[in-house]
Parts: C-alpha cells; sequence; structure tokens
C-alpha cells in the first residue's frame, strides 16, 4: 500500500504516520522530519533549506522531490507525509510511481478547523521548541498551506482519489476513521 496523508500543518498527520508505520510495519516517509535532519546535521543541503523552513516557507520543489525521489523505488507499503504539498510535487509523485508501473493505494485527507489547527500548534511549540510554531511562522504557514497545498487536495479529488476524515478528537478516536478509511 502506497498511502498519502494531505492536510493543513497541525492536522495530525505526523502523530498518526508514526503510530500507524509502527502498527502495520510500514515505512514513513515524512520530508519535514528529513529536513529537520539534515539542518541538523548542518548539511549543505539542511542550510539551504533552513532559509524556508525557519520563517515557515516550502522549501523549493527541485530540493524536495529530489531527496525523496529514490527512497520511493523501495518503498512498497509506505506513509507518505507532508509530501507531496504542491501540484508540481503531486504530478512529479505520479511521474516516479508510473516509471515503477505502480500507484497510489489511497489519498487520505485530514479535516480540521482553524481554530482547533492553531491550539494544537500552540501546544506542539511548548512541548518541542519548533521555531516554525511561533505564532507569526503558524500564521504564514496556514496562508502557504491555503495557497500551494489546498490545491493539491483538489489535484487528487479530480481523479476521485481522496478520503476524507474527520481529524478532530482524541488521537485514538481518529486513529480508528483512519484504519478504516485505509482498509
Ligand atoms: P512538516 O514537518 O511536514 O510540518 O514540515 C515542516 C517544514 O518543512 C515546512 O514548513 C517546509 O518548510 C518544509 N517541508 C516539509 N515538507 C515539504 C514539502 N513537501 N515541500 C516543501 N517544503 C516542505
Amino acid at each position: 500500500m502506497r498511502i498519502v496523508f494531505l492536510g493543513p500543518p497541525g492536522a495530525g498527520k505526523g502523530t498518526q504516520a508514526t503510530m500507524l508505520t509502527e502498527q502495520l510495519g510500514y515505512q514513513h516517509l515524512s520530508t519535514g522530519d528529513m529536513i529537520r535532519d539534515e539542518m541538523d546535521r548542518g548539511t549543505e543541503l539542511g542550510q539551504f533549506a533552513k532559509t524556508f523552513y525557519d520563517k515557515g516557507d516550502l522549501v523549493p520543489d527541485g530540493t524536495v522531490i529530489d531527496m525523496i525521489k529514490f527512497r520511493l523505488a523501495d518503498a512498497e507499503n509506505v506513509i507518505l507525509d507532508g509530501f507531496p504539498r504542491t501540484v508540481v510535487q503531486a504530478a512529479s509523485l505520479d511521474d516516479e510511481l508510473s516509471k515503477i508501473g505502480v500507484s497510489l493505494d489511497r489519498v487520505v485527507f485530514f479535516r480540521v478547523d482553524v481554530e482547533e489547527l492553531i491550539d494544537r500548534l500552540e501546544k506542539r511549540r511548548e512541548i518541542e521548541g519548533r521555531v516554525d510554531d511561533e505564532p507569526e511562522a503558524i500564521r504564514h504557514r496556514m496562508n502557504v498551506y491555503n495557497r500551494e497545498t489546498a490545491p493539491v487536495v483538489d489535484y487528487y479529488r479530480d481523479n476521485d482519489r481522496v478520503t476524507e476524515i474527520d481529524a478532530l478528537g482524541t488521537i485514538d478516536n481518529v486513529r480508528g476513521r483512519l484504519i478504516e478509511a485505509i482498509e
């Protein structure tokens, strides 16, 4: 199964992807985690990405696509979390998968309300101290999401590939809905 998790920042994609991949023995591919790892190691890519990341901007498509591309080929059971985030990335993902003769099995859209999101991101900042969870950066990331990533949901909807879940509620509630959605 190749599954994409889509939804705004703070919708719980990362938390659910971590739990579900552990439970199912899937690979968890998170471009956000890969970028944080590059930044922590101070690599050239990490230093470049940081100039976008810290402001809550998207890292350029080419960089992200190059980073994830070679991992797709041998990822048979995988949850993609935080990728694709632009229509260019979504089209490139379709291309890469078609080269190996496969396609996505599910695209799950996490539906949440914005007030709830801001609340969640503020709590996450208290716990994890992520610079991109500062109030200014949160607002900016929401705008970026609406401008760049919301069209990705439409891209998949056009092809009838989206399963929508209500992502409000406890982690266990959401997990239950998610399992139903991907079964
Ligand atoms: P996340 O951990 O998924 O919330 O991602 C945190 C940050 O990493 C984003 O605000 C972007 O700066 C960067 N990022 C993660 N995934 C992508 C992506 N697919 N395309 C561009 N930038 C990304």
